[in-house]
């Protein structure tokens, strides 16, 4: 795997005109919020390196403390489609996955394999060629060939029961996807093609989606962050939703040098990044880990996951809120900015 966000560090400067527009929209804000929003993303979620009841414990962890986020579903990860294909563990997924959103978590495509584009004629991953994180970024993809793709991983999907409720880019530092990502930044800085937003907001506006409003993880910051409006119609619309706080629970690597309960917050209540956002009358904290790292069968950000929750519960039960980010998107639109933060019970 790849150091994805050190790649994307300099991404940041590129970021920091919306980041002046978010330091504005805070400061605005002198009614003091009635909560702060707590969510995450859960990135590289799968039933291969670890069996699929660590993502049931998981799940069930969730439900039973009040606690809601997101979670990717990646049904062609292992080059397969495991909907069309599955050995019992994979089936036991399948369902666990079904099962997340009553569970409080919610489903992104990180796209259909995390890896090169999966031929839906012959139902496996394409031996070679683009990777899907980069061919998101591709000037020459046109809105039909987007449209096409994500309409085939929903449909896919939903054979399964799962409804998706947003997408995460999936992040590459492999040779050709660097290299083409460091021309594409010469012409202006890295995005998402319009074209791909322009698809998701047809496939939202067919309520193809579970929510009429979709997340999307792109990229984090603690304190450049915000939410971006990429497109929207009406009652429809696709948001840039940026995690403000980092993955300190043993990242892609399992490492447990990058586990540190203490960054979300410390044992006493008083500081840790969740305390800080809260003390700035920020209208989230946000977070992003990995499956690597945090699942409860090997991961070994596990223990430290249910400690800051413990500690949330302690310290901060009557000042937050946790939120599925479908919802909390969907909320955002619904009220044209973060007002409704102020009424949040
Ligand atoms: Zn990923
Ligand atoms: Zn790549």
């Amino acid at each position: 795997m790849i150091p994805r966000r050190e790649f994307l560090g300099s991404l940041s400067a590129a970021l920091a005109f919306f980041a002046i527009q978010s330091a504005a929209v805070s400061c605005k804000q002198e009614k003091k919020r009635s909560k702060m929003i707590l969510s995450f993303y859960l990135d590289d979620t799968n039933p291969q390196i670890v069996s699929s009841g660590a993502f049931r414990q998981f799940t069930d962890y969730c439900s039973a403390n009040g606690i809601k986020g997101e979670s990717s579903f990646i049904p062609g990860y292992n080059g397969k489609s495991i909907i069309s294909d599955h050995d019992q563990n994979q089936a036991d997924y399948l369902e666990y996955v079904k099962e997340a959103w009553s569970k409080g978590i919610d489903s992104h495509m990180e796209i259909m394999t995390h890896n090169t584009l999966f031929d839906f004629e012959t139902g496996t991953r394409n031996e070679s060629g683009i990777h899907e994180g980069l061919w998101l970024h591709e000037p020459s993809v046109t809105t039909q060939e987007y449209l096409r793709y994500f309409r085939n991983i929903i449909n896919e999907a939903e054979k399964a029961g799962v409804k998706y409720t947003g997408l995460t880019w999936p992040g590459c530092g492999c040779e050709a996807c660097t290299k083409r990502y460091a021309e594409l930044k010469e012409s202006g800085p890295l995005k998402i093609t319009q074209s791909a937003f322009e698809a998701l907001l047809t496939l939202a506006r067919e309520e193809k989606f579970r929510n009429r409003v979709l997340p999307i993880f792109y990229e984090a910051s603690e304190t450049e962050y915000g939410i971006h409006k990429r497109i929207a119609d009406g009652r429809y619309g696709v948001y840039d939703l940026m995690p403000n706080a980092m993955d300190h629970f043993g990242i892609w690597e399992n490492s447990p040098s990058r586990v540190n309960p203490d960054y979300y917050i410390t044992e006493d209540g008083k500081s840790g990044i969740i305390v800080k956002h809260l003390e700035n009358n920020a209208p989230y904290c946000m977070w992003y880990m990995h499956w690597q790292g945090l699942n409860p069968e090997k991961g070994v950000g596990w223990e430290a996951f249910k400690t800051v929750s413990q500690r949330i519960d302690k310290h901060l039960s009557d000042k937050v809120i946790w939120m599925r980010p479908g919802d909390i998107v969907t909320a955002y639109h619904d009220a044209g900015g973060w007002d409704f933060t102020n009424k949040l019970k």
